[in-house]
């Protein structure tokens, strides 16, 4: 057992892997000797690898995880976790978006009996305005949606203790929307104002499509309300289906029925628009249960290597 574990999943970080390990090993020497810096290599295409065995060279504080592949970041994360041994466990971006000083706060708080100290984005330093304007109507919509109320300016950046850990470990699921999972474990969960810095270097490995398909994983793995959706849809349509009857019968009787082709028409492209977004609601729902059914392991590690040296 450690007093403290930090996890850092890395795709393609190679220029951030020494500046975080610098600023992240004195942050956590504050709190003694006592913790370990887990670096996992999310298949990187770069020199991540060679980097993050380099630093265990020389620091027994290092445990590198290399993954089979890149399993992506959601992924890369829950390897972490089961591999991290410490009482206290943070997670933090490679790419020094995340203060590592905010640790200091945050144990602070944890001391004052908090179970996970999520970090809130006050200010988000060189992102676009679109995606914090995506952002925010993804959290609302998720808000009313779901019962799990997440922030919406809230990202993995956490200090959590060993009991939220192993309640989040014991989930199973795939995929996997880690901010959701651990608001949805309940305990007592805090938040702290931080200021998001830009990337020390390299590129957002999020590009638009990456959010979608997270932004509908995390639908879909915490509410069935949008199933209830087409249900309710479907009778409205049916009301409407029967008013319309009701039009077309009293206009055959009063004579003014006239060549329809368009009322027609408009009808038609609504009604099937509306037959293929239920039935991709439905695909979405049917491709998760298709994804837990196989029960297949949610990641492969190749290898680890704990630190030697000093
Ligand atoms: N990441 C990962 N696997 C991936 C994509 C990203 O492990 O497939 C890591 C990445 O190295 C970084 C963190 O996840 O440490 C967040 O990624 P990024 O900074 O690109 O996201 P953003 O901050 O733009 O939302
Ligand atoms: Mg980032």
């Amino acid at each position: 057992m450690k007093n403290l574990s930090v996890i850092i999943p890395c795709y393609n970080e190679e220029p951030n892997i020494p500046e975080i390990y610098k600023r992240l090993s004195a942050a956590c020497k504050e709190f003694g000797d006592d913790y370990e810096l887990v670096f996992v290599n999310d298949g990187s295409e770069d020199n991540s690898w060679y980097a993050i065995t380099r630093l265990a060279e020389g620091d027994n504080h290092i445990v590198a995880v290399d993954l089979s592949r890149n399993f992506g970041h959601e992924i890369a994360l829950t390897a972490g976790l089961s591999t991290a041994l410490g009482e206290k466990v943070l997670i933090i971006d490679a790419d020094l978006q995340d203060p590592p000083e905010l640790l200091s706060p945050m144990m602070k708080m944890m001391n004052e009996g908090a179970d996970v100290v999520y970090a809130v984005r006050k200010t988000r330093k060189g992102e676009s305005f679109l995606k914090l304007f995506a952002a925010r109507i993804f959290y609302r919509l998720l808000g009313t949606l779901t019962e799990v109320k997440i922030p919406f300016d809230t990202g993995d950046f956490r200090l959590m203790q060993r009991k939220v850990v192993e309640a989040f470990l014991a989930m199973p699921e795939n995929p996997r929307f880690t901010r959701g999972m651990i608001a949805w474990t309940g305990f007592r969960q805090v938040s702290i104002l931080y200021d998001r810095d830009e990337r020390f270097a390299g590129k957002s490995k999020y590009n638009f499509r990456k959010l979608l398909h997270l932004a509908l994983d995390a639908i879909s793995g915490f509410s069935v309300k949008p199933l209830r959706l087409t249900f309710y849809m479907g009778i409205i349509l049916v009301f409407l289906g029967m008013a319309m009857l009701g039009y077309v019968i009293w206009s055959w009787n009063a004579g003014v029925a006239v060549p329809g082709w368009s009322s027609l028409a408009v009808l038609l492209i609504f009604l099937q628009s509306c037959q293929f977004i239920f039935l991709g609601i439905i695909g979405e729902y049917i491709g998760r249960v298709f994804t837990e059914v196989k029960k297949r392991p949610l990641f492969f590690i190749r290898e680890v290597k704990r630190g030697n040296g000093k």
